[in-house]
């Protein structure tokens, strides 16, 4: 929990202060910022989400397209590597709020945004 609490008329400030992150937190466990995972053939592809950015409380959209691959095993007689899809995936990713409101201060070349940089932390899994 954080005592922040979002502000509509912030102006424009890039900021990574930790209690937006831990405020994002409070929204994902809400489901107010919804998280979709997709994946193929066993393997994380993309995740996406949205909701209101926990600084400036407007819309902002997110996509993270993790690399790597969560196991891979080899096939003992030199096949082509086996994907094992069982893996639950930790992912730790930065998102930029991307709201299409005004903030008071933004740069011109800042199209988008109220400035906060929070980080997304979730485990997904397999479908
Ligand atoms: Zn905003
Ligand atoms: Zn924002």
């Amino acid at each position: 929990m954080t005592d922040l609490q979002p502000d509509g008329d912030a102006a424009w400030e890039p900021t990574r202060a930790r209690g937006w992150t831990e405020r994002a937190f409070d929204l994902f466990d809400a489901g107010d910022i919804e998280v979709r995972d997709f994946w193929a053939d066993g393997q994380l592809v993309t995740v996406v989400g949205s909701g209101p950015c926990p600084r400036c409380g407007h819309d902002h959209a997110f996509e993270h397209n993790p690399t790597g691959v969560g196991n891979v095993v080899f096939d003992v007689l030199g096949g082509a590597p086996v994907l094992v899809p069982t893996e639950v995936r930790r992912l730790d990713f930065p998102v930029e709020c991307n709201c299409d409101q005004r903030h008071e201060g933004r740069p011109t070349s800042v199209p988008e945004g109220c400035g906060l940089t929070y980080r997304v932390k979730l485990e997904v899994a397999p479908p």
